[in-house]
């Protein structure tokens, strides 16, 4: 077994996710030869971002120009099965799932999930939207861990330079059962509330659309935009692309203002690494408070005009 670290890059539309940089911060740290392994078709360039790996591998294939389960999961296969590194990191998002899934049965390595924290041989997992951690360690073979987004600092792996680069050619992904069709992107038009800094999260304790104004006068205010809760999105008081959560989007604000917000797990998946969290409940005892650095027992209708007030 070697001393490698390959870690799968992951791209949308000509840009690297953060989770990528996050592993591979994380795995330089680890120690080792770091390998980024990145597939595409005419996607090389990208690997002028990829400087914190001490190599590149490149796989370049018209199959793989878009996200293709099988052609993705033949490819990470392959790439392992040449290279036997001793960890494969790869992102606990959709895409990453799959991959991840297919290459251990494919490889037979075990597979730990939602991986969360590596301290030594042990490696944690946050299972439950992060009621539950699990420790696991590994006989120190060859296995393949998927990363939470948000787990680690991206900045340490955001490193420009020229990394080795090595072409590797591409399995045989003649006969794919699956093929791609489109990308269907979020609704246009609406704010992106994965790049806002202040977000005023609205959730269930809001009552009525018709109280929808107040929340949106303070997010002027402060800044920033209206975020909220999942039943907010199923009453349609707001757009799905609002929605923070598990089925929601991922967002990491400087402030993040949870206003009649319980806490359930699927919410705080998506919102426990903003900044700062202020939470407003009027039960002392919801889930919230857990995660919040500052709590606040009030009723909303009497906070949020008081807050906008003084603004
Ligand atoms: C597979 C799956 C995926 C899911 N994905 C998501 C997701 O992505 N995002 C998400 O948010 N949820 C998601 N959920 C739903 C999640 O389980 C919760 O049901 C949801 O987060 C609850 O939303 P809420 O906190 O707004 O409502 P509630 O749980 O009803 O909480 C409302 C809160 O408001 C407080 N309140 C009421 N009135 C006031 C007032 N006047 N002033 C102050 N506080 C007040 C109450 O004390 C309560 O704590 C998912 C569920 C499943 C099963």
């Amino acid at each position: 077994m070697s001393n490698q670290i390959l870690v799968v890059v992951e791209h949308l539309k000509g840009n690297i996710e953060d989770i990528t940089f996050e592993m591979l911060g994380k795995a330089k740290e680890l120690g080792g030869e770091v390998v980024a392994l990145l597939m595409g078709s005419g996607a090389e360039g990208l690997a002028s971002q990829l400087g914190a790996a001490d190599k590149v591998i490149y796989v370049d294939d018209a199959n793989l120009a878009e996200y293709n389960p099988q052609a993705y999961c033949k490819t990470v296969g392959a790439v392992v099965a040449a290279n036997q590194p001793k960890m494969v990191m790869i992102g606990n998002t959709s895409m990453g799932m799959d991959i991840a899934g297919g290459v251990s049965v494919d490889q037979n390595m075990p597979f730990i999930a939602y991986v969360s924290g590596i301290s030594g041989d042990t490696i944690t997992s946050s299972l439950y939207g992060g009621k539950m951690n699990v420790d696991s360690s590994t006989s120190g073979d060859g296995f393949i861990i998927s990363v939470i987004a948000g787990s680690f600092p991206a900045d340490a792996g955001r490193v420009d330079g020229s990394p080795a680069v090595e072409t590797a050619a591409a399995p045989d992904l003649s006969g794919l059962s699956v093929q791609f069709k489109q990308l269907i992107e979020p609704e246009g038009g609406d704010v992106d509330i994965t790049t806002q800094e202040v977000l005023v999260s609205i959730g269930r304790g809001i009552q009525s659309d018709e109280n929808m104004p107040m929340a949106e006068e303070l997010a002027a205010k402060l800044g920033g935009a209206v975020s909220c809760s999942r039943p907010i999105v199923d009453s349609k008081w707001l757009a799905k692309t609002r929605q923070v959560g598990k089925s929601g989007l991922k967002v990491k604000p400087k402030l993040y203002l949870a206003l009649g917000i319980s806490g359930a797990p699927e919410h705080i998946e998506g919102m426990k690494d903003a900044d700062l969290i202020v939470a407003v409940n009027t039960d002392p005892n919801a889930p919230i408070f857990d995660y919040a650095h500052y709590g606040i027992v009030q009723d909303i209708f009497d906070f949020i005009p008081a807050l906008s007030d003084k603004l």
